[in-house]
């Protein structure tokens, strides 16, 4: 089972027997080894490493990745209060969020730090805060997403504060006595050192007229390919073609700018699997396609339905020790009532159909599906058609199977509703 390393077909079949399908498995390895390849980042001055954890932040994986020396990137107001109940340190969480958090007060004097991502934020902040330090996220005019839906910069992304309007930042900067020590740009630069080297500069340009600025976060967005042959961001390649820039702005500026960067796909893509059963197995006929049906679907990854991504899969037989299986193309598909719900759209188009090469499949069979670390668990189709939100288990660094999460009871899914 090469695509999905961590995981052999006898380790699937054991998940299934002690948890039911479907059901996500997280290899404590896997997360370990990606924390330290971003920790080992090459920077001039000093760097903080953030795990974005939007991505996966269930709190046994935000334990783990902090304990390995990551911080922590909070996309909301409730992302840092989770991270503070799973005992983050709150001087560890930087909150970058589209809506202003509700509580920003309390979670600020806690300690935690805030990034202030529109005019309206800044000046928000200011009223609460005046005369204390800051960081504000600058969209610096440059996009690199592979589509519209993950692009987070230049002119068709609302993300940060436009950087032709650094005047009204310093309208507002001076009417509330702030103190903008750091900046933040995050637009998603994917595997080349030349965009993440265009992006830097334009940042440095930026962050030469923020006089105070003594850090820059360049966000994430490191490229990981989660397809056999699918190639992934070389950090350290990416991180040496960024230092002489640091080193050049240093010596005109007097300013060494601590380094910081928020991997979120990078650390958890490829930790995370999703191990599911063949519910189902149909054809249309000789003009039409073979499809296999599983026990998961959007409900548990959204991504393939949603931007078209491609995430390896691997029949695995449910008994070991059978006859050889003979290869057989099939569009697989979820469990849901929904023509969206499909696991093998053609790439980067989740309305097209792409027939996977697999092995002939019988119900009852289990079908793993690699890449499914980030944005599954995080960004599902939280029961639709009222599927229970799946199982989450750790293999730990002993390999043994920890459940991290259990999966919701119906109980759970309806405790919110009322009588009228
Ligand atoms: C989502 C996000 C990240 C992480 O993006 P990846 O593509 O998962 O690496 C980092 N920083 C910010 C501000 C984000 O919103």
């Amino acid at each position: 089972m090469a695509q999905i390393h961590f995981l052999s077909d006898e380790t699937a079949r054991a998940a299934r027997e002690d948890f039911g399908t479907p059901v996500y498995l997280y290899d404590q390895h896997s997360l370990e080894d990606a924390a330290a390849a971003a920790l080992s980042f090459p920077n001039a001055y000093g760097l903080t490493a953030r795990y974005a954890m939007k991505a996966l932040p269930t709190a046994a994986i935000l334990r783990i990745l902090t304990t390995a020396g990551l911080h922590i990137d909070a996309s909301s107001g409730f992302e840092a209060e989770r991270a503070l109940a799973a005992g983050i340190a709150p001087e560890k969480i930087l909150i970058t969020a589209q809506e202003m958090p509700a509580n920003l007060e309390q979670l600020v004097k806690s300690g935690v730090e805030f990034n202030a991502c529109s005019l309206h934020q800044l000046r928000t902040f200011g009223e609460i805060f005046p005369a204390s330090e800051i960081s504000v996220r600058v969209n610096p005019g440059l996009g690199s997403g592979e589509n519209n839906r993950t692009n987070v910069g230049g002119p068709a992304a609302s993300f940060g504060i436009w950087h032709e309007l650094l005047d009204e930042v310093e309208i507002i900067r001076a009417e509330h006595g702030l103190k903008i020590t750091a900046m933040h740009t995050h637009i998603g630069s994917g595997s080349d050192p030349e965009i993440w080297k265009r992006c830097a500069r334009l940042s440095l340009g930026i962050a030469a007229r923020l006089h105070d600025v003594r850090r820059l976060n360049l966000g994430g967005g490191f490229k990981t390919g989660r397809m056999p042959g699918e190639a992934s961001a070389d950090l350290h390649e990416i991180g040496n073609a960024l230092l002489p820039d640091f080193q050049n702005f240093a010596k005109e500026h007097g300013r060494e700018l601590h380094l910081e960067i928020e991997p979120g796909t990078f650390i958890a893509a490829n930790a995370g699997a999703i191990v599911a059963t063949v519910i189902d197995v149909v054809s249309t006929g000789r003009h039409g396609y073979d499809f296999i049906k599983l026990d998961t679907g959007l409900t548990e990854i959204l991504r393939p339905s949603m931007y078209g991504a491609q995430q390896p899969m691997t029949l695995v037989p449910a008994e070991d020790g059978g006859e050889e299986r003979a290869p057989h193309d099939y569009i697989v598909v979820g469990h849901c009532c929904e023509s969206g719900d499909i696991l093998t759209p053609a790439p980067g188009d989740p309305e097209a159909l792409l027939p996977r090469t697999l092995v002939d499949a019988k119900i009852g069979d289990l079908l793993v599906i690699g890449g499914a670390g980030a944005y599954c668990a995080a960004m599902p189709a939280k029961n639709y058609n009222s599927f229970p939100e799946a199982t989450e288990v750790l293999i730990t660094n002993d390999g043994i199977q920890v459940l991290i999460r259990s999966r919701q009871t119906a109980q759970q899914m309806t405790q919110n509703e009322l009588e009228c």
